[in-house]
């Protein structure tokens, strides 16, 4: 495993950084504030060519490797988890989706605009009833004249008010569990799509939420991705790139704790030296620092294995299992170096914990990757109960 970055992927990460600090990070605090989504900024994300950046450059990629993916969600993340959001949706679970499993008139169609922020994607799977256990979605897809007939519910869906298509996963033959699954390609202008906002987040707030209600929305067979019975493949390998994607954003957050945290300790003085001075302090800094080195080693593990076309999904749910709960724990410290000024937003630390702390539920919860982990190593699922025999 190589841990340095090459030029070229130095010289990426410098300008991510760069247009972070200038751009992303003076806005961050009032959208965060009015819980406003920010889409001028995210349609920058695109000009700037962080939106589908793996994807290849004759779709409108950059075909960029995951090493500099990550690299890029690390330094989005550090500035604004609400726009790490926006890029690891459209990118890894849209995009990546679309660019795997679509038909060549559905890449033409839909990955140029979703790269260049044109257009945004959103990814439905999460329904009320549905979240943990993906294979059991409700929502309906009944075969029609020359389509389907979509009806059914989803839940927390990143980008939902803002997207122009949605993927939606769908299930075709309850009989058949998993295996009736089938995803669509939805635009969200069609009749009967709906969506609502999702207000109140802990965190995130300036990332658009939304429930999304389909009410006999017909779409032609040529929306369909993939084969019927595809759905849950395409869900699991578009999380497998999801996760990484959450995790990256998360080493960011554990850096941007780190940055806080060295400033505001040196610069503030209590006992008549700065708190930097005391060991308890520096305790803490050292230990934001082991989080971070780690989960950014983790993640550069999965980035190198999917570069290399080999296995990842052990190793990326063991990456965002430890990437997101170390951003929970580096917050936390954080906001403790900042005293009582760490509990107001005029320090980016009160943030970070609140942003932090959904990355540890969404694209799988710890418990989740925890059982993906163990599953490997065992060779036994625990993911559903057993009924004793
Ligand atoms: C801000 C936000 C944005 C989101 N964006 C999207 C999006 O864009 N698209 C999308 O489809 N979804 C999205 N989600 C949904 C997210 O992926 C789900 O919330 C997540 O998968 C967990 O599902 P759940 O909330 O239904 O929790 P549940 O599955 O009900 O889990 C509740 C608790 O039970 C535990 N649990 C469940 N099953 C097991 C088990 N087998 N063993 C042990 N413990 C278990 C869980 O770990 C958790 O602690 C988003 C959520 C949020 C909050």
């Amino acid at each position: 495993m190589t841990v340095t970055l090459t030029d070229e992927q130095a010289l990426i990460q410098e300008t991510a950084r760069d247009f972070v600090d200038n751009e992303v990070v003076p806005r961050v605090r009032e959208s965060d504030r009015a819980e406003r989504f920010d889409r001028e900024l995210a349609e920058r994300l695109g000009d700037m060519g962080y939106l589908g950046a793996p994807v290849a450059e004759e779709y409108g990629g950059r075909g960029l490797d995951y090493v500099t993916y990550g690299v890029i969600v690390e330094e989005v993340g550090r500035g604004d988890s609400a726009m790490r959001t926006v890029v690891s949706v459209q990118t890894s679970l849209v995009c990546g989706s679309i660019e795997r499993w679509g038909t060549e008139e559905q890449k033409q169609r839909w990955l140029p605009r979703l790269c260049s922020g044109e257009a945004f994607g959103c990814f439905g799977l999460t329904e009320p009833d549905t979240g943990s256990d993906a294979a059991s979605v409700r929502t309906r897809a009944e075969k029609i004249d020359g389509g389907w007939r979509i009806a059914g519910q989803k839940m927390w869906i990143s980008l939902g008010n803002q997207a122009e298509v949605a993927l939606v996963f769908t299930q075709t033959d309850p009989e058949q569990a998993h295996r009736g699954m089938a995803c669509f390609l939805v635009p969200t202008d069609s009749p009967g799509f709906s969506s609502q906002e999702i207000h109140g987040k802990l965190g995130l707030r300036s990332s658009d939420t939304a429930s999304l209600a389909l009410d006999g929305v017909e779409v032609p067979d040529d929306a369909l991705m993939g084969e019927v019975g595809d759905g849950f493949k395409i869900a699991m390998s578009a999380l497998d790139s999801g996760r990484y994607s959450v995790a990256a954003g998360c080493v960011g957050i554990c850096q941007g704790c780190v940055d806080a945290s060295v400033t505001y300790s040196t610069e503030r003085k209590q006992f008549d030296v700065p708190i930097a001075s005391f060991q308890l302090v520096q305790e803490m800094i050292a230990d934001m620092i082991v989080r971070r080195d780690a989960a950014r080693l983790l993640v550069r593990r999965a980035g190198e294995l999917k570069d290399a076309g080999k296995p990842s999904t052990v190793e990326t749910s063991v990456a965002k299992l430890y990437a997101s709960e170390s951003a929970v724990e580096c917050a936390n410290l954080a906001i403790q170096v900042h005293g009582g000024s760490g509990y107001v937003d005029d320090y980016p630390v009160e943030r970070y914990l609140r942003d932090a702390r959904v990355t540890t539920l969404y694209e799988g919860t710890s418990q989740i990757q925890k059982l993906i982990i163990a599953r490997d190593a065992t060779g036994v699922n625990a993911m559903t109960p057993v009924s004793p025999a």
